[in-house]
């Protein structure tokens, strides 16, 4: 399948810390991965994968923000699920009319 017809699924995460779009998934060990295509259906695309498979928090890649849920009676946890990612980025970002085409798949741009 290419690359481009998935782009049209693929949510859009905004840090509310510093306004980045970048997401990364961080794993038990050292390992960590960005994530480049949210798919609504929970179908992540990673930049790299050499991951050990046990994902132990999601953070903003620029700042670190790290992605949590509350629950009432239960405090606040680190999300670990993609599933919980989704319902967070449609809760906290906003997701332009129009944003397909909005992600490139070159990194030239800021760096
Ligand atoms: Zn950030």
């Amino acid at each position: 399948m290419s690359k481009e017809e998935k782009l049209n699924d693929d949510l859009i995460f905004t840090c509310p810390d510093c306004g980045k779009h970048r997401l990364e998934c961080c794993e038990d060990g050292a390992y960590s991965s960005e994530v480049i295509g949210i798919d609504e259906e929970g179908d992540f695309d990673y930049g790299e994968i050499d991951a050990s498979g046990i994902v132990v928090r999601f953070q903003c890649l620029e700042c670190g923000f790290i992605l949590t849920r509350k629950f009432e009676g239960c405090g606040e946890y680190d999300i670990t699920n993609v599933e919980e990612v989704i319902k967070w980025i449609k809760e906290n970002c906003e997701q332009p009319e129009s944003y397909i085409g909005h992600r490139g798949t070159d990194d030239n741009a800021d760096s």
